[in-house]
């Protein structure tokens, strides 16, 4: 890009954001990568960073396949490594507060970054010693670290896997065994068109968490039929839907979801490069969300395979789709207010919002 140098730029929007939807292991560094490749001594097909990236992110619109593909590129490094896991939590915390995200909430299988208690082993490892459970404690450390460090709050959803149904109800004990050390929420991730019907193991799970009173989000309408979100409320008792953008295909499932004030975690640049969406930003469902003022956030999904950052996700809604800053601040406090947080701090995000977006009402008193 020899035209201007972003890095110069002020952001689209910049005040205190929320991020809802960001998956740990699509936003690690390549620098990162690089350097635990050479420190573990595994070989990878390039050593520099742009090499490195060039493999590890999609530019125009990918199939699934593809884009799953690209996380065989480097999970096998970073999974099955104490340094590394904690590492990367921490990295990603110093980033979100950079992008100036004032709380973010990201997501992760724990059994991805595993390489015992995993059946099967994931990535080509071999046997070791890190459990799902571990994996839980060292992302806790690593973001309860940066929270320190960079002065943000950053929480966890931990993810169950369409494919594997057999992990879920292992996903649904450790959301209850770390609630009060970081993680709120559980939710459901890969391909939408393995249904809970045929795979029993994902409803008994968010069964459990119903129950507990563990919170919900899942992935679902990305690339998936509206009937796929109807299971995910329905069935899953979902609070949130990841995505959600082909709920519009059905007219009486979408006009539900409005009046029942759903919030649905909406990631622009991520809906182009997957193929979930047309590629032309001018016929997005999130135009149609904004005109029916559904209630709905701006996330980045998988940054280190889009190459992207949040602004870049605030600046294509701004150029494609009319963004004003008005709307920015108001799908922000519609994030925090959607948050997975107990209500004494969302109250506080939510103040703390309202104060820098100079929305606060003259009760000084
Ligand atoms: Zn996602």
């Amino acid at each position: 890009m020899a035209e201007h140098c972003t890095n110069d730029r002020q952001p689209t929007f910049n005040k205190p954001k929320v991020e809802l939807h960001v998956h740990l292991d699509g936003a690690i560094r390549i620098e990162t990568i690089l350097d635990v490749a050479k420190r573990r001594g595994i070989s990878l097909p390039v050593d520099t960073v742009p090499a490195l990236k060039d493999i590890c992110t999609v530019s125009k619109p990918a199939t699934l396949t593809e884009f799953l593909g690209k996380f065989n590129e480097y999970m096998h490094v970073i999974a099955g490594d104490r340094k590394a896991i904690k590492r990367i939590a921490y990295e990603f915390v110093e980033t979100k507060a950079k992008e100036g995200v004032a709380y973010v909430e990201v997501r992760y299988s724990p059994h991805f970054l595993a390489n015992t208690g995993v059946e099967p082993l994931p990535w080509d490892q071999k046997e070791g010693d890190i459990t799902p459970d571990e994996v839980v404690r060292l992302v806790n450390e690593g973001l309860s670290e940066g929270e320190k460090a960079f002065k943000i709050k950053a929480r966890s959803i931990l993810c169950c896997m369409r494919h594997m149904p057999n992990w879920s109800m292992d996903v649904v004990e450790l959301c209850k065994k770390y609630r009060n050390d970081g993680v709120v929420a559980i939710d459901l991730a890969g391909d939408e068109s393995m249904n809970c019907e045929a795979y029993p193991g994902h409803r008994k799970a968010y069964e459990e968490a119903v129950k507990c009173g563990i919170h919900r989000t899942v992935h679902a309408g990305e690339v998936g039929p509206p009937s796929v979100v109807e299971e995910a409320v329905d069935v899953l008792k979902a609070e949130r839907i990841g995505h959600g953008y082909h709920t519009v295909k059905d007219p009486i499932l979408y006009s539900r979801l409005l009046k029942d004030n759903m919030h649905f975690e909406v990631c622009p640049v991520s809906s182009k490069l997957t193929g979930a969406c047309d590629p032309d930003f001018t016929k997005h469902p999130l135009i149609r969300f904004k005109e029916d003022k559904a209630n709905f956030s701006l996330n980045t999904d998988d940054p280190l395979i889009f190459d992207s950052t949040l602004d870049t996700d605030y600046e294509t809604v701004k150029k494609y789709m009319g963004f004003t800053e008005e709307d920015f601040k108001k799908l922000n406090i519609n994030a925090a207010q959607a948050s997975f947080l107990p209500e004494k701090e969302k109250k506080d995000l939510l103040n703390l919002l309202y104060e820098a977006y100079d929305m606060v009402c003259s009760t000084g008193l």
